[in-house]
């Protein structure tokens, strides 16, 4: 018997002693405010449908005619034979939405990330980076082979030190950020990291998978939230969040997009999404720009939540968004938490390092607008409960 993959069995025995194994659950149900979820009917707190769109009866037809008119799959890359009149429209429905010159889709916000970064700086460039940026920013990142140096987290003080180190020593410059971070649901001070862009003439992006749909005027996005149209070079968005389907945007400056046509290796190297992928965000745009009520009902939820969870004596960290982090500190007591809520009927994930750093192991609750508010109040008696069970509150 060969031992070659002995590691890897010690890894795995590692993860799960330390409570970082993902028990990776099935979902039995459409997304919505309820799933069922290992066969058991459960709150939904961990989905990422903000606006409750990914079974949304508009959505589903928009992708069933598509499905009759245009068929199942692109059967090629972007550059080649895969685009389709409905990638072209949601480009230019996208671009329209967001204010800025054009826009290009991926197959994802993390190909979108890993697209764009290596198209525009390489060996000879530097790149300033948030220090809690997301997984994707940072392989991409990584990927272009630029120098990468972290910045304190949103603390343009920070980044406009680490440019005046160190800028000289390199041909090119980019600054990225997350808009709104994934884990703690904070927002990026991105008027004053604006400032700094300006001042030494440097690119910026912002990655605002987490604020498209959510932040802004209907949900326009962090650009349109701080009022800074126009002054963002490169905005990477998400349609596989609020808008409930699957793929990645970049919006912005219509050089960049140009260039990320020729040059943005998963757009060249990887099969479109598939008609009724776009077909489906279509639709979802049309829902957004028809009226701001579900993100109006987003934020309702969401304040009304948050404020209860406080007023219970939990700890929601820095959060100023919909993104709730109930912070518990080491991974196994957030593991236990998440079962805990499961057998209460709530459907909320432990998430640990790497994810989060060490010893900040926390439950993320993701509200929605799909969310009534019985909904919310029975997952508050969960957290209660369960809260007060294990010494928490
Ligand atoms: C979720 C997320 C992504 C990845 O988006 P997908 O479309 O799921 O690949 C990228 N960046 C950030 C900041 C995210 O939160």
């Amino acid at each position: 018997m060969s031992n070659r993959l002995d590691w890897v069995q010690t890894e795995l025995q590692a993860l799960k002693e330390a409570g970082l194994y993902n028990q990776i659950r099935t979902i039995g149900s459409p997304q919505g405010a309820w799933l069922i979820v290992d066969g058991k009917r459960v709150l939904n707190f961990c989905s990422n449908t903000y606006l409750g769109l990914a079974n949304h009866p508009n959505l589903v037809a928009a992708a069933k005619k598509a499905l009759d008119e245009m068929g199942a799959g692109p059967a090629a890359v972007r550059s080649i034979a895969g685009t389709t009149h409905l990638h072209v429209e949601l480009e230019q429905r996208l671009a329209k939405f967001k204010g800025v010159e054009a826009a290009i889709t991926f197959q994802s916000g993390f190909n979108a990330n890993l697209a764009t970064i290596p198209a525009l700086v390489g060996k000879e460039d530097v790149i300033f980076s948030d220090r809690l940026n997301h997984a994707s920013i940072i392989d991409g990142c990584r990927l272009s082979g630029a120098k990468i140096i972290a910045y304190d987290h949103c603390d343009a003080a920070s980044l406009e030190a680490a440019i005046k180190d160190n800028l000289s020593h390199y041909r090119r410059a980019i600054i990225i950020t997350d808009g709104v971070f994934s884990m703690d649901g904070d927002v990026a001070p991105l008027p004053e990291i604006y400032e700094v862009a300006h001042r030494y003439d440097i690119l910026l992006m912002v990655d605002d998978a987490h604020g498209e749909g959510v932040l802004g005027k209907g949900g326009r996005g962090i650009v349109d939230h701080f009022g800074l149209h126009g002054k963002v070079d490169i905005e990477v968005g998400t349609l596989s969040k609020a808008f409930g389907v699957v793929g990645g945007v970049v919006a912005g400056n219509a050089v960049i997009v140009e260039w990320l046509r020729q040059r943005g290796r998963p757009f060249l190297f990887s099969s479109a999404v598939t008609p009724p992928d776009a077909a489906a965000c279509i639709a979802a745009l049309d829902l957004l720009e028809s009226s701001t009520e579900l993100v109006d009902r987003l934020w309702e939820n969401a304040r009304y939540f948050k404020a209860e969870m406080k007023n219970l004596g939990f700890d929601t960290g820095l959060s100023t968004t919909p993104i709730t982090p109930i912070m518990l500190g080491e991974a196994p007591l957030a593991q236990q938490f998440s079962r805990a809520l499961f057998e209460a009927g709530v459907f909320a994930m432990a998430i640990g390092y790497p994810t989060v750093p060490q010893g900040k192991a926390r439950i993320r609750v993701m509200i929605s607008a799909a969310h009534a508010k019985d909904d919310l109040d029975q997952g508050l008696q969960a957290f209660e409960k369960v809260g007060k069970q294990l010494g928490v509150i």
